[in-house]
């Protein structure tokens, strides 16, 4: 047992709150103090304004497809394919690279998070068509 996740080798300072987050089943995005912007995935600084000043939010877990691909070869081996492929626009803001997990989808889908276990790494964040 681990109280840390940098003990896995799967997360560094910037990344480290979400994946702790992940954890617990909490999908968080950084949000600037500064400005107010959202950003995923984790960064030292605020895209928009490159501020350092960067807080956690929990993100609702829901979102829309805005793009959209089906993976048809053998990429990673948690992965069997067919499989979805998506950028997911989080309700809050951010987009996001993930795995849809439905057996249909399309673009403009609306989606919410759920989660995927992984041996000895945090669970993923993954979406399902509501
Ligand atoms: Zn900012």
């Amino acid at each position: 047992m681990t109280d840390s996740f940098s003990d896995l080798g799967a997360a560094d300072p910037t990344t480290e709150p979400f994946w702790q987050a992940c954890a617990e089943h909490r999908l968080t995005v950084q949000r600037c103090t500064a400005c107010g912007n959202s950003q995923l995935y984790p960064r030292p600084f605020c895209l928009a304004c490159e501020s350092d000043a960067l807080g956690w939010v929990e993100a609702s877990g829901g979102g829309i497809i805005y793009s959209l691909t089906t993976v048809r070869l053998p990429v990673i081996d948690e992965l069997k394919p067919p499989y979805y492929l998506a950028l997911v626009d989080l309700d809050e803001g951010p987009r996001l690279l993930t795995n849809i997990v439905s057996d249909k989808a399309s673009i403009g889908d609306r989606v919410g998070v759920e989660w995927r276990a992984r041996d000895g790494l945090p669970p993923l964040p993954v979406f399902r068509t509501t």
